[in-house]
């Protein structure tokens, strides 16, 4: 149930809007403006002193844009909800706002690529400083905090090796030194996971992903509570500028009317492929969140409704084998992003996590054999004809 009581199939259809004020039109309409016109001169003052509710510059707030936004702030479990431009904008305007020159971030000890570029460029500008720890057991996080924690930053699953953490174990730690608890959850979205329900602060999103699913924009969200994500609103979003337009705002917002059916169907496909690879010869190790053999597979009953569309696997060989393979397949596309209708397939180490040192990558389990494997909405039975010829041929 989300707040106002409905269930999460209805509100992701709608939260947030009202047809009776907008001529009855059932699907939200785009507001491709820029500018708003203010009534008196007296309205503009008032409402630059925010004395006074109304739109006055779509970098600073748009119709279509609030929509969404209430949308994923019910869908999320929290108060205020934030749009912009992509994830990456999402994940930069919530870790500026939460830290200061100086800080420490405690994280996951995997995180997207760009996460990662951003926190090594306040490292270098700010002289802030990071740590990327298992986060198995509460000693080891109180263990790795500093006084100048000022952010615990968490993926769960991580990408590509779908390691898991405990959310709520996190929460707890956080909450004894008073550190909010960023999650980044792009791989599950919030029909299979929702870590404000957990006890964490905040929620950013790759609406690029999932929440959209079908390939065609590029987005991102953020959820929380309502006094940090105004200020979010006031500062980072506005100042610097990551806004989401009109457009793209509606395309999430149709995309999104079909998350529950895309997610249950992507699970259960990958169910189905994850079995078949799981007893190929040619396939070493398999790695699926609700794998029983998953050493988290406590934490994925716990905290994930299902295990989501995104499977690794390493091929039994050598980088040339892993390449070989993906040449060989035919309707499965190589390429990196997830969460679309079509199946995409991608080789980690030389794509997705090209720029981490051989070493800490294959530390991380990133191996040259490694595929990561989105499992598409397209027939199971199709994919895995895909995926067998290509293995076979190995
Ligand atoms: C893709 C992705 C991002 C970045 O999102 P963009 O929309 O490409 O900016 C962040 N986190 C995760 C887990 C992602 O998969």
């Amino acid at each position: 149930m989300t707040k106002d009581n409905k269930r999460f199939e209805t509100t992701v259809i709608h939260e947030g809007y009202d047809a009776k004020n907008m001529h009855g039109s059932i699907s939200t309409p785009i507001f491709q403006t820029s500018t708003y016109e203010f009534e008196s001169a007296q309205q503009g003052e008032r409402r630059f002193a925010g004395e006074e509710e109304g739109y006055v510059y779509s970098r600073i707030g748009n119709p279509t844009v609030s929509v969404l936004e209430k949308r994923i702030a019910a869908l999320e479990n929290g108060e205020r909800g934030l749009a912009f431009s992509s994830g990456m904008g999402a994940i930069s305007a919530i870790i500026i706002a939460l830290t200061k020159a100086n800080d420490h971030i405690l994280c996951s000890s995997g995180l997207y690529g760009c996460t990662f570029g951003l926190l090594t460029l306040m490292k270098e500008k700010y002289n802030m400083s990071y740590d990327f720890i298992s986060m198995d057991t509460k000693e080891e996080i109180r263990s790795r905090i500093k006084p100048e924690t000022s952010c615990i930053y968490v993926e769960t699953p991580i990408n590509p090796t779908m390691k898991l953490i405990d959310l709520k174990m996190v929460a707890e730690v956080a909450k004894e030194h008073d550190i909010p608890v960023v999650v980044d959850n792009t791989f599950s979205s919030p029909y299979l996971q929702r870590p404000l329900d957990l006890g964490c602060d905040v929620v950013v999103h790759s609406a690029t992903k999932y929440l959209n699913g079908h390939g065609d924009v590029i987005a991102g969200l953020a959820v929380g509570k309502k006094e940090l994500l105004d200020e979010v609103s006031m500062t980072t979003q506005k100042d610097i500028g990551g806004m989401i337009g009109p457009f793209d705002a509606w395309l999430l917002l149709r995309g999104m009317k079909t998350l529950p059916l895309r997610m249950d169907r992507h699970s259960d496909n990958a169910e189905k492929i994850f079995d078949k690879l799981h007893s190929h010869p040619k396939v070493k190790n398999t790695y699926y969140p609700h794998d029983a053999n998953h050493p988290d597979y406590a934490i994925a009953k716990k905290q994930m409704k299902r295990g989501g569309g995104v499977i690794a696997f390493e091929i039994d060989g050598t980088k040339e084998s892993a390449q070989t393979f993906l040449n060989d397949l035919s309707f499965v596309k190589v390429a990196v992003s997830l969460g679309d209708a079509e199946t995409l397939i991608e080789h980690p180490a030389t794509m997705t996590h090209a720029v981490i040192p051989e070493e800490e990558r294959l530390q991380m389990g990133i191996t040259d054999q490694l595929i990561r494997l989105s499992v598409g909405l397209e027939a199971w039975e199709d994919i895995w004809e895909d995926l067998e010829l290509a293995l076979s041929k190995l």
